[in-house]
């Protein structure tokens, strides 16, 4: 009897000593939750649904998303980066990331030193889009409305830092106009209000904005990579820059993170299942379906990722620092 708590007692100091790594990840009885900074209904909630269902099988886990929206995805990043690094709190976000350092002034949290970096999911590009009732037709006509009604033009985002606030700022400086920033926590409740006509403008992501177009819902302008798209409902609309705004592109990421800390081996293990998630053709067929792409070079690993969003942060610091855009 001594000898077993003897036992029991070397094992629970070992279990201590070696910590989290050592341990079985992902045990049985935990859930793995992978909080999305946005609404529920949006862009990135649509990534994070349909990778948690691919990552399930792979990783042995329970994977649920849950939303904490809010700031432009800053909110729901400093809930992840003050997480325990357990590998159990996980955050999928976009091109946030890297817009968030230049944009805040008073950030809670570093996004190159509090996050541990597993690797980039897919690629989305945007398309202007307005509300139903906006009587231009094409993007020519647009343009002739937006000088016309100079000072009483509405364009929603999905809150300072999201994608949709990046594509305004550069839709806006391109046409050299300045337009009225309305806020929401996500693509979901700013798109309900451009059909409802509360406001007349936004540029979003194809994963939810192609149903719309498809279903006249809203109308559709343009899209905003440098080429145009394949996806039956959006191959007619052109590109921004073939439009007449110069250069303009911007197309949208999304990676996953763990807090900073979380142990080389559950990363690791992140990782391995999230490659094989990534293949899975049932994955591949819903991303296409939105218009996204799927990451298959060296940025589906940690470090390549990390490097990408290094890179990304010093472009888009510049474009915000340019625009003199910031927010508390
Ligand atoms: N698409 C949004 C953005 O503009 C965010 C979202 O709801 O996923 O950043």
């Amino acid at each position: 009897m001594k000898k077993m708590l003897k036992l029991a007692l070397i094992a629970a100091a070992a279990a201590v000593a070696f910590g989290a790594s050592a341990q079985e990840f992902p045990a049985k009885d935990k859930t793995v939750t992978i909080v999305v900074p946005f609404a529920a209904g949006g862009p990135t909630d649509r990534v994070a649904r349909d990778l948690a269902e691919a990552l399930r099988k792979p990783l042995g886990a329970t994977v649920v998303v849950d939303n904490t929206a809010g700031a432009g995805s800053s909110i729901g990043a400093a809930r992840v980066a003050r997480a325990t690094p357990d590998g159990y709190t996980l955050l999928l976000n976009h091109i946030g990331m890297s817009t968030m350092p230049a944009l805040y002034r008073k950030l809670s949290f570093s996004v190159p030193n509090d996050f541990e970096y597993l690797g980039m999911v897919n690629e989305v590009p945007m398309t202007l889009i307005a509300r139903p009732t906006m009587p231009a037709n094409n993007f020519k006509e647009l343009t002739a409305w937006i000088q016309q009604n100079k000072g009483k033009i509405n364009l929603g985002n999905a809150g300072l830092g999201a994608a949709s606030h990046l594509c305004g700022m550069m839709f806006q400086s391109a046409m050299q106009v300045d337009m009225t920033a309305v806020p929401y926590k996500g693509t979901a409740p700013a798109i309900t209000d451009l059909i409802g006509g509360q406001i007349d403008l936004l540029c979003d992501q194809t994963t939810n904005t192609t149903s719309q177009i498809e279903g006249k819902k809203v109308k559709a302008y343009a899209v905003t990579t440098s080429q145009r798209l394949t996806t039956p409902a959006l191959k007619d609309l052109p590109t921004l820059a073939e439009s007449g705004l110069k250069d303009f592109n911007v197309t949208i990421w999304h990676g996953l993170y763990a807090p900073k800390g979380t142990p080389v081996d559950v990363q690791k293990k992140i990782n391995e299942a999230l490659k094989t998630a990534m293949k899975d053709p049932e994955f591949i067929k819903k991303q296409e379906a939105l218009g996204a792409v799927v990451v298959t070079d060296k940025r589906v690993d940690g470090p390549e990722h990390k490097k990408f969003v290094a890179a990304e942060i010093e472009k888009w610091s510049a474009v915000i620092k340019a625009a003199g855009t910031y927010a508390d």
